[in-house]
């Protein structure tokens, strides 16, 4: 009997991919055919993003080009789950006759039935809390073969005022350290080379479970029981850099000098406004001591401009903030209106052109700051991770500990012959050349 053969298309961020993982592998498990050409799937399953407007358009717009399918190749079904379903699946099922089944983020364990209801040609509904699914478990990994996500923990209790989230993805809740290994040893097996940890506050690990913040802990099973060579950690919150954890910074070779910390502002008014734990003594006193611990620490920041009554007094002390403390990179966000978040209620509502115009000042200095950084490594002996090859350039793309995947710049290896690397090997070069957020390097010479 023919299989049924199914398509995904994952949007927003790297905790969501990782339930496409997951959905994948049940459905695999089930015996199902996974296909990565849209036009061949009998059922495409769509995994959806929706904490911020941009997020809910790229939805729509996604499921109106799948829907274009239905109509014009063999797709016979889609089903929408995610983040976009868990806010308005009600909605969706009743105002888009497009959608055959909607499934939560709390249901993706029933993506199974989900397909079996939609191959029988009925409509579909697994609306459930975010805190009913089961976190962890089998997974099909789909990023690159050398390095992959790993979710410690689900959900958020920080109530930033701007911020759906926690109405999305529940409470906060970590795995155990037990669980996490387990699945660390297998991401080992698969020839990983470089895990990242995440969530959607990395640092409250442990808390809820064991009563004390234990990221410094697990991070240290992590890395006795497997050899992974690079592990790393996003999603910081600055009222959380323990002592433990700036150790480990320290003192753990496999621990990547690398950490992101959204500190979202500077000014406590706005802060206070955003419902941020700690002022800007906390975040100043974090930095410095992450800096402490491990000077050569590459720090990722990201900041909201244009928040509900944000002064151009508030705003030039932002743009003090990040030119003092030069962080190694930063992404910087208009303030998106969330109806449903506290802000979105706020007086001082900032026009967009003025959200606009800050944010342009914000990034125009921060690349300023990053050449500089970058123009500093020149010269510098650094390991690399090889991505890939480009036959065309005749380089390797590679990044250092100093590069996240997905949103920080490439290393490109120049002068060293095909086949010469394969994709996760580790290479000594040497930085030659800055290009904007791109480095240049040869083989190191010894
Ligand atoms: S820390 Fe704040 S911004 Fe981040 S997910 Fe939680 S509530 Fe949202």
């Amino acid at each position: 009997m023919k299989k049924t053969k199914i398509g995904f298309v994952s949007l927003g961020c790297c905790k969501n991919l990782m339930d496409t993982e997951v959905m994948l592998s049940e459905l695999n498990a089930a015996g199902y055919e996974i296909t990565g050409e849209e036009t061949e799937a009998d059922i495409i399953i769509l995994n959806t993003c929706g904490f911020i407007q941009e997020a809910k358009t790229e939805a729509i717009d996604n499921i109106l080009d799948i829907a274009w399918l239905k109509t014009n190749a063999k797709l016979k079904g889609l089903i929408v789950c995610g983040c976009l379903v868990q806010r308005y699946g009600e909605e969706i099922m009743k105002e888009m006759p497009e959608v055959d089944a909607v499934v939560s983020v709390g249901a993706i364990h029933d993506i199974v039935e989900a397909v079996k209801k939609v191959e029988a040609g009925e409509k579909f509904k697994a609306l459930k809390a975010p805190e009913e699914a089961a976190m962890g478990g089998d997974r099909i990994v789909t990023t690159p073969e050398h390095f992959a996500y790993l979710k410690i923990a689900e959900g958020c209790d920080n109530r930033c005022t701007y911020c759906a989230i926690p109405d999305i993805r529940g409470k906060f809740r970590s795995r155990t350290i037990e669980d996490i290994v387990e699945e660390a040893k297998n991401m080992e097996a698969l020839g990983i080379r470089e895990l990242i940890l995440v969530a959607q506050d990395t640092t409250r690990y442990g808390v809820d479970i064991y009563g004390e913040y234990k990221l410094d802990e697990l991070i240290r099973a992590v890395t006795e029981a497997t050899s992974i060579p690079w592990i790393r950690i996003l999603y910081c919150y600055p009222d959380k850099i323990t002592d433990g954890l700036c150790r480990e910074f320290r003192e753990n070779e496999r621990l990547v000098k690398y950490i992101d910390i959204p500190v979202q502002h500077i000014n406590d008014t706005i802060l206070r406004r955003m419902n941020r734990h700690g002022g800007k003594e906390v975040i100043v006193s974090a930095i410095k001591k992450l800096r402490e611990a491990c000077p050569e620490i590459v720090i990722r920041s990201t900041v909201i401009v244009g928040f509900p009554g944000e002064t151009e007094e508030q705003f030039a002390e932002l743009m003090d903030f990040l030119a003092e403390t030069k962080f190694d990179r930063l992404g910087a966000f208009e303030y998106s209106c969330e109806e449903g978040t506290p802000a979105a209620e706020f007086d001082g509502q900032i026009d967009d052109d003025v959200k606009a115009e800050r944010y342009d000042a914000v990034m125009s200095q921060q690349n300023g700051i990053m050449e500089e950084a970058n123009s500093r490594r020149i010269g510098r002996r650094e390991i690399v991770i090889v991505e890939g090859y480009d036959p065309v350039s005749e380089t390797y793309f590679c990044r250092s500990q100093s590069e996240a995947p997905e949103i920080d710049g490439k290393v490109y290896l120049t002068g060293a012959p095909k086949n010469s690397f394969s994709v996760g090997d580790m290479v000594d070069v040497t930085i030659t050349e800055a290009m904007d957020c791109d480095l240049i390097a040869v083989l190191s010479q010894f």
